[in-house]
């Protein structure tokens, strides 16, 4: 199926996340005109903003889709729904986050939709899993993945999981 490259970063430190991060991977893996191209490992994170919140669960995954980038969000935002994401506080809690950082090399600026993501490049638990997936990827604006990752901080990011114990049989 011909698409672009789409990383998506999940999260997500409610009800059981490495349930819903498998569940949130299964959901995409059904998306359509999509595929399901790879995962990153899973990582343990401390949160960011309100810090009274338990420890997040990150990965990152990589899709080939041919949909547009607002439909994608829609779709997105439908998988975080049926997993009855709540939204309350900023950058509070929920069970399951769905954000999209690359678009191939896309730039989009809406009212619903900033791509690149505006904070990715300061959130290690951002760049360390795109880094798993694509240790020679070049980010939009021309600076290499891999320079980005030698300057950040690996402070409050542990790794503890492998893709395939993630994906079972996707
Ligand atoms: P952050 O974006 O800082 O990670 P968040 O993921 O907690 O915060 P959400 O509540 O999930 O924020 O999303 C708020 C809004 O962000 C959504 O309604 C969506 O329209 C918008 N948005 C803008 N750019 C993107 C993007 N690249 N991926 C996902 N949502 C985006
Ligand atoms: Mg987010
Ligand atoms: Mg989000």
């Amino acid at each position: 199926m011909p698409g672009l490259p789409v990383y998506i970063g999940l999260g997500s430190n409610l009800e059981d996340p490495s349930r819903q991060i498998r569940q949130a991977l299964e959901l995409l893996n059904e998306l359509p005109q999509s595929r399901l191209c790879s995962l990153s490992r899973v990582y343990q994170s401390s949160p960011l903003g309100p810090e009274n919140q338990p420890d997040y669960l990150n990965a990152v995954a990589l899709i080939s889709t041919s949909l547009p980038p607002e439909k994608l969000l829609t779709c997105l935002q439908s998988i975080e729904q049926r997993q009855h994401r709540v939204r309350t506080v900023h950058w509070g809690p929920r069970t399951i986050d769905l954000d999209i950082l690359l678009f191939g090399n896309k730039q989009v600026h809406t009212d619903r939709l900033t791509i690149p993501h505006p904070q990715m490049y300061q959130r290690n638990f951002v760049l360390i899993p795109m880094f798993d997936i694509n240790p020679d990827l070049t980010l939009p604006n021309g600076k290499p993945l891999r320079d980005l990752v030698n300057e950040s901080d690996r402070k409050g990011l542990k790794p503890i999981g492998e893709p395939y114990e993630y994906l079972g049989n996707l």
